[in-house]
């Protein structure tokens, strides 16, 4: 696999305009799977072929699973409700991350639990995508790998409905919510190029400290359910992209 270089909000190449991709040839396919290679090694949750420095619109994405587990020696305390890793969580998301990189204070059921996020490799190719309906607004943190460690909080739409062509150039129609939602749209942004810092509310563009990053353990809270709050080692942010802080 190459792994392959993403470039940096500055260049301006991301401000073009991606054009329709007209038939997918195995150099697109390899490209394909290298953006998606290139997006997991670098903890994103959607990458755009124009952050690779190619003008073809379409982006693949990827929302991990969310696995919370419990840390052996902390018996008795409560399971933490966000630790059921599934589409219920995803939706959530965007809710979490904001608490997670805006609270970063301790909370005692972080000792026992250790979340981390898992890819599947179920990944989705969107090609020529555009957005048939939208609904709701959300203004959740934001970032992008082309601008890593920086966040800002951006609206968007809650809920929308995609069109898109898939590898095969078949079409789809998806319905996505939340943090998935946000990436879409992140994405198609980008294709378009738009870049989150243009949507971002302002005076909310900041840097990510280390500790938002992951470097120490945080607790993440969701916002639906103010009870669930868990350890984490890992901090997402979107990035249409994902960045996920190291240890
Ligand atoms: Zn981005």
């Amino acid at each position: 696999m190459d792994i392959l270089e993403i470039l940096p909000d500055s260049d301006p190449i991301l401000r073009k305009t991606s054009r329709r991709v007209t038939h997918v040839d195995e150099n697109l396919k390899k490209l394909i799977t290298d953006m998606y290679d290139t997006m997991v090694i670098k903890n994103g949750i959607g990458l755009s072929a124009i952050q690779v420095g190619v003008l073809k619109r379409f982006f693949v994405y990827e929302i991990p699973v969310l696995v919370v587990d419990e840390i052996e020696g902390k018996p008795g305390e409560k399971p933490c409700e966000t630790s059921q890793a599934d589409e219920a969580n995803h939706e959530t998301a965007p809710d979490k991350f904001s608490e997670a990189t805006e609270n970063p204070g301790k909370d005692e059921s972080e000792a026992d639990q250790e979340i981390s996020y898992v890819y599947t490799g179920d990944y989705l190719v969107c090609i020529n995508p555009r957005i048939i309906s939208k609904e709701g607004s959300v203004i959740d943190d934001e970032g992008c790998l082309s601008k890593e460690g920086w966040h800002a909080k951006v609206e968007r739409a809650l809920n929308v409905t995609l069109q898109a062509y898939d590898i095969e150039m078949k079409k789809f129609v998806k319905t996505v919510s939340g943090l998935e939602a946000r990436c879409v749209q992140h994405e198609i942004d980008h294709l378009d190029g738009i870049l989150f810092t243009d949507r971002a509310e302002e005076g909310t563009l900041r840097e990510v400290t280390d500790t938002e990053n992951g470097e120490s353990e945080e607790p993440p809270t969701a916002s639906n359910d103010n009870e669930s709050e868990i350890a984490q080692e890992h901090v997402i942010t979107i990035d249409g992209d994902r960045t996920v802080g190291h240890d």
